[in-house]
């Protein structure tokens, strides 16, 4: 174990809002996270442009495999694919929990919403 790396570049987001949400969704699953970058942008007209987002940085090593899961869902949640209503057939978009249409719910949910 190299004891030099005591934090990893975790995620690096398009904006700050992003960001913080990760940051946010993180810290409820009990991961410490570091954002860097943060003022950088709070300054937009005072800086020249440069390409930096907003970074999370991870400060315990040992999250490192849990804070991944959360990133994956939360990435996977993000870009989930289109789907189409079993009641009207009316295709909605992967952000759409319920049918624009008839206000169907997507079946993939539905285990959850029946506890
Ligand atoms: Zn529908």
């Amino acid at each position: 174990m190299n004891k030099i790396l005591n934090s990893i570049k975790l995620y690096t987001a398009a904006d700050i809002i992003e960001a913080q949400l990760v940051q946010k969704l993180l810290a409820s699953e009990g991961i410490t996270t570091s954002l860097k970058n943060e003022n950088l942008q709070s300054g937009v007209g005072e800086l020249p442009f440069v390409e930096m987002w907003p970074e999370l940085w991870l400060l315990n090593l040992r999250d490192l495999d849990r804070a991944r899961q959360v990133l994956n869902e939360f990435v996977n949640r993000n870009v989930a694919s289109d789907w189409v209503c079993t009641i009207c057939n009316e295709r909605n978009p992967g952000s759409f929990e319920i049918c624009w249409m008839c206000a169907e719910t997507s079946t993939d949910d539905e285990d959850n919403l029946t506890a």
